[in-house]
């Protein structure tokens, strides 16, 4: 118990949970595949042990008691089998019980794994927000990318978190068609339309990034795909966040991976959002510059 909270390999988390805890129940992800992602690379999959995870815990419920919210690493936490999770819910409520949120990665897969009333159950018993990569909204690209869905399903599976009273999150890729225009224009109205059947209360628009040892690492060096210069990346959130329609959401491009940091809050500020980027592609608005942009 005293020796400290057990992390493995490479340990992401969305922004939006710089200052939960960090309890990691999974290494990896499930998936694993999607051309773009060099995050898990050097783990294989697998659900930790709840020696060690009631270990970490006990740990935080010692150390961390400022810390009221908690988010469960690695990749998808979710597609943990429903009886263990719930465990990890319920020592979470005994020995944090000052915790107000609990959040995870999800991808449709462990979503659909679930069913309604579980997910309900998991909502009951803490779990609060979940994280989805949707990425694009255009099939093709769905496929290419290997993302192992089609955007009617991350449809179903997003309204089904929705519908079970969890806070939605979820990433879209600037730059991710590549730099053919009518891939590019196919990318960002799909894109716009499936956030809009959607409906998440959050979207976080990320900048494609380079990472070695990733097949789309390899497609770049064989001249088979090519990164979108500043403006055509700004051209491309301007029309995704055109075509999203949500009910009352959140539109952020505030990653660092990105050019221009934008939150706007939808549908009220959506007209603001555009001059904003309108104001940016005009020149009247400094970019962030190359050298600073990172995952
Ligand atoms: S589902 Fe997420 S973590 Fe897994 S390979 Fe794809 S992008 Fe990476």
């Amino acid at each position: 118990m005293e020796d400290g909270m057990h992390y493995e390999g490479n340990c992401i988390r969305p922004p939006s949970e710089a200052y939960s805890i960090l309890l990691q129940v999974t290494l990896g992800c499930s998936h694993n595949k999607c051309t773009f992602c060099g995050t898990y690379t050097d783990k294989r999959f697998t659900i930790k042990d709840d020696k060690t995870i009631l270990s970490d815990i006990l740990f935080a419920s010692k150390y961390m008691k400022r810390q009221d919210r908690i988010f469960l690493m690695d990749g998808d936490a979710l597609i943990i089998p429903q009886k263990r999770l719930m465990w990890i819910l319920d020592r979470i409520r005994e020995h944090l019980p000052w915790i107000k949120r609990v959040g995870a990665y999800a991808n449709a897969k462990g979503i659909k794994m679930k069913s309604a009333e579980e997910l309900k159950a998991l909502r009951e018993n803490g779990l609060s927000i979940l994280y989805m990569g949707v990425e694009t909204g255009d099939d093709d690209l769905l496929k290419k990318i290997r993302k192992g869905s089609t955007a009617q399903k991350l449809i179903d599976m997003g309204r089904k978190v929705r519908e079970a009273g969890i806070k939605l999150s979820v990433t879209v890729i600037l730059g991710i068609a590549g730099n053919d225009p009518e891939l590019s224009r196919r990318h960002t109205r799909a894109t716009g339309e499936v956030l809009s059947a959607m409906d998440p209360n959050y979207v976080g628009a990320l900048t494609v990034m380079l990472i070695p040892g990733t097949p789309l690492y390899d497609e770049y060096k064989r001249g088979e795909f090519r990164l979108l210069n500043e403006r055509e990346t700004l051209v491309e959130l301007r029309e995704m966040i055109a075509h999203t329609n949500l009910s009352r959401g959140m539109f952020f491009s505030n990653h660092a991976s990105n050019y221009l940091p934008i939150k706007a809050r939808l549908p009220k500020g959506k007209d603001a959002a555009l001059a904003q980027i309108d104001s940016a592609l005009a020149g009247d608005i400094e970019l962030r510059p190359e050298w600073s942009r990172a995952l």
